[in-house]
């Protein structure tokens, strides 16, 4: 079974974000905005800022205290917002409570909404529309295929997960690319037969190793989006890996896989943001 590794991906986003970048008048800036202080925001945060670093890219946070009132956030956002500096956003989410997303979402600029929240965007996406921003992961999984040059088109693919971060906009993004595409959720009453079935399959449910080699066809390839944390406390994925030699053909580890790649797409997204502005 070949092991699709993040970092080889990522290797390769970097250099198109270098002959991007040759090409700007200017180094651009992410703004990574975090309201309080949850653990898997400010583990992404550090990953992403280190990424941006390592990919030669500027990138500043805004922190805010996690009982900020809606309105207090909302005139800070607007301020990063419309900061003629900031090329790109990330907002970590969720945000807490008492600020309305849905309204964030409707206030970021689309053309800095590197991640896809807004409603533009994800019209684009869903239109099949690629002059705006997918939202990073469900696109790392689309570069992982496409660095290792695993062909879509006319292929059987099924999407565990329907959340608007990863499996919706992921499975538009499949179709585009001309797969035959299954979405699976909690309500899908033969969840086995619709993996087995899959050429491709991805996993996207937030589930510690809920898929094992049993879903799994004869030489699929199988990318695995969750994180989560096991029994041990350890790092892993929606899938058993160990579980799958002797029956995918190829398949991302976690950690070390898609995840590694989603702060590569965030950094090519604000390379492009800076290049259509
Ligand atoms: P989410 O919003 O909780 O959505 C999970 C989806 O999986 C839902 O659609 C749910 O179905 C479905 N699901 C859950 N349990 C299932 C089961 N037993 N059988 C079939 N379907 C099931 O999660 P998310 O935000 O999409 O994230 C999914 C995973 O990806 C998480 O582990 C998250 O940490 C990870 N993630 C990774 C990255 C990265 O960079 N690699 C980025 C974002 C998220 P229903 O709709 O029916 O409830």
């Amino acid at each position: 079974m070949k092991i699709l590794k993040g970092a080889e991906v990522s290797a390769k986003i970097k250099e198109e974000v270098a002959q991007i970048a040759a090409g700007l008048q200017e180094v651009p800036k992410l703004a990574i905005i975090r309201v309080g202080e949850n653990p898997d925001d400010m583990s992404y945060e550090r990953g992403a800022t280190k990424k941006m670093e390592a990919f030669g890219l500027r990138v500043e946070s805004y922190h805010f205290p996690a009982d900020i009132s809606d309105g207090e956030f909302k005139e800070e956002f607007q301020k990063i917002n419309g900061d003629a500096d900031v090329t790109g956003i990330l907002m970590l989410r969720p945000l807490p409570k008492q600020i309305c997303e849905k309204d964030i979402e409707r206030m970021i600029d689309p053309k800095k909404d590197l991640d896809g929240i807004s409603p533009e965007n994800i019209a684009k996406v869903f239109a099949g529309d690629s002059s705006g921003f997918a939202p990073c992961t469900a696109e790392a999984v689309m570069e992982v295929l496409r660095a290792n040059e695993i062909l879509v088109e006319g292929k059987r693919v099924t999407v565990v997960g329907r959340s608007m971060v990863v499996g919706k906009p992921l499975a538009m993004l499949m179709l585009k690319a001309n797969g035959t595409v299954t979405m699976c959720h909690t309500r899908t009453r033969d969840l086995k037969g619709a993996c087995q079935n899959a050429e491709i399959l991805v996993a996207a449910a937030g589930k510690a190793k809920m898929l094992n080699g049993d879903y799994v066809g004869q030489d699929a390839v199988v990318l695995d989006v969750g994180i989560n944390v096991d029994e041990d406390g350890k790092l892993c994925g929606d899938v058993d890996f160990g579980s799958l030699e002797g029956k995918a053909a190829a398949a991302t580890p976690v950690p070390g896989g898609v995840g590694a790649v989603t702060t590569a797409v965030l950094a090519k997204h604000l390379v492009q943001a800076a290049q259509r502005r």
